[in-house]
């Protein structure tokens, strides 16, 4: 719930365009372009833009883990696509790759060491991102409709994961290059649901993101909504069905 109530803050703060604190980095930045249409030299002219700052343990835990959750979304998705040649995949591996870059940028900023480093694909440094990759690529290889679904879970957990960390800072350059891959997220949610509805006739129904929060994300009107990438096809998409979990 705390999640929720700092994502409908900040989400306010962007559609409004105004706040209170002039300092607010994601104020300022909304009215010249939506986090998820940054490029990573914008992101890095932002992020040079903040003070360094004092970093917490747990701050930089959290740098870390994105780093390679990131990849992870990366390695799934270009796997699935040698494996079933769609171009879903290809695609938003693409923006995976950036967001990787971006977190990348804070841990050179901060003098971090990457997890990642010349790790090729499917390799990890951290064991529960390597058991949740294992896990998932054996899943999404029984079909293409597997994959999809995987696909749908892997961006549920990156928004759970990123709320969790937005949560834990208030620096705003942590919570610029967060919420950029918050935004991409929510996008690769709402291009994943309907591909996997299209596929199986069924209504997807989330596996880790509460309904509300799901449905929200869904319609258009949605945090990082409005890019018309599969919001608003939410019901009636395929009919059917309720459920379709394996
Ligand atoms: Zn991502
Ligand atoms: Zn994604």
């Amino acid at each position: 719930m705390k999640h929720l109530l700092i994502l409908a803050l900040i989400t306010t703060t962007l559609l409004l365009g105004c706040s209170d604190n002039s300092n607010d980095i994601t104020a300022n930045d909304a009215a010249e372009v939506s986090f998820h249409d940054m490029t990573l030299e914008e992101l890095r002219v932002n992020i040079g833009n903040e003070a360094i700052m004092d970093l917490t343990p747990e701050e930089i835990a959290g740098l870390v883990f994105m780093r390679e959750e990131e990849k992870l979304a990366r390695d799934v998705y270009l796997t699935f696509h040698d494996q079933y040649g769609v171009n879903i995949f290809n695609n938003i591996a693409g923006s995976e790759q950036m967001h990787t870059d971006a977190v990348l940028l804070l841990l050179d900023r901060y003098g971090i060491a990457d997890p990642v480093g010349d790790n090729p694909v499917g390799v990890f440094e951290n064991e529960a991102l390597q058991a949740l990759y294992d896990d998932l690529i054996a899943e999404g290889s029984q079909s293409l409709e597997d994959a999809l679904f995987v696909g749908c879970a892997i961006e549920e957990i990156d928004i759970l994961d990123l709320e969790e960390y937005m949560a834990g800072t208030v620096y705003k350059d942590l919570l610029l290059v967060y919420r950029h891959l918050l935004d991409g997220s929510f996008n690769h949610l709402r291009a994943y649901v309907p591909f996997w509805e299209n596929q199986t006739g069924l209504v997807y129904e989330p596996r880790f993101l509460s309904v509300e929060q799901f449905e929200e994300i869904m319609s258009a009107s949605g945090p990082g909504g409005g890019n018309g990438n599969g919001g608003g096809g939410n019901g009636g998409n395929g009919g059917g069905g309720g459920g379709g979990n394996n």
